[in-house]
């Protein structure tokens, strides 16, 4: 079995190498490490291999998690699906979201942003491919949620993010994404600061740096399979 140091030396090369492959510039890709139900210790090896941006989902375990962690320089994102009771906490110890759906975990956000603080990063969660088992908004419902969301104070949106459903074949994989791209490019007239995509993942990077991500969210090609169904605690 290869170390966490030693995947994520594959998987930066692999970035790059797609980089290159599809024109986009050089480092125009951030890795987040997707870290859900993986130890302290083992986020820690991450770090000393390079990572800074690390992605949680469940927020209990990600603050006991943090606890342990003295590294200052680490960028949290919340990944996960939001609970509007828990929207409060991810407020004050995270530095992006990046799965907002709703107006009403918006609102809470952006109310529960300490007055300290940079406002918070956000994207807005797309359900592209309208799976009924995912969440996210539809395509059509994004235009005014991002309108609504821009004027929240503690809120910067930043752009969208995806989670499709699993697609083998890079082509398919690539038509979603585009799909991603192309809204994103439309919501731009209006909010150019819409600048991000958060998409990709271990089985569709280089769908997701071809179609112009800059932020993929990548878990087990880093840290290997997870066991099913461990962590199910928020
Ligand atoms: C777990 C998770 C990932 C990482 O998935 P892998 O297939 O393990 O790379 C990415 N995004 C979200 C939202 C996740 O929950």
């Amino acid at each position: 079995m290869k170390s966490i140091a030693e995947n994520i030396q594959t998987v930066v090369n692999d970035i790059k190498g797609f980089e290159q492959l599809y024109a986009r510039p050089q480092d125009s890709v951030t890795l987040i490490a997707a870290s859900k139900t993986q130890t302290a210790e083992r986020i820690i090896e991450a770090y000393k291999a390079g990572i800074r941006n690390f992605g949680e989902n469940y927020l209990q375990e990600a603050i006991n998690k943090r606890s342990a962690l003295s590294q200052e320089d680490i960028i949290w994102h919340f990944i996960g699906p939001i609970q509007s009771r828990k929207a409060r906490d991810i407020a004050l110890h995270f530095d992006w979201v990046h799965s907002v759906d709703r107006l009403v975990v918006a609102e809470k956000l952006s109310r529960n942003r300490p007055v300290g603080k940079p406002p918070l990063k956000v994207f807005i969660q797309v359900n592209i491919s309208n799976d009924p088992n995912k969440s996210g908004v539809s395509v059509k419902q994004t235009a005014e949620l991002a309108q609504q969301i821009m004027s929240l104070p503690g809120l910067q949106l930043r752009g969208l993010m995806t989670l499709p459903r699993a697609e083998q074949e890079l082509s398919k994989q690539r038509t979603v994404f585009r799909e991603l791209r192309r809204l994103l490019k439309d919501l731009q007239t209006d909010l150019p600061q819409m600048d991000s995509l958060s998409m990709g993942m271990s089985q569709d990077l280089e769908a997701a740096v071809a179609e112009g991500a800059t932020f993929v969210r990548v878990g087990t090609a880093i840290f290997g399979a997870r066991e099913p169904n461990s962590s199910k605690t928020n």
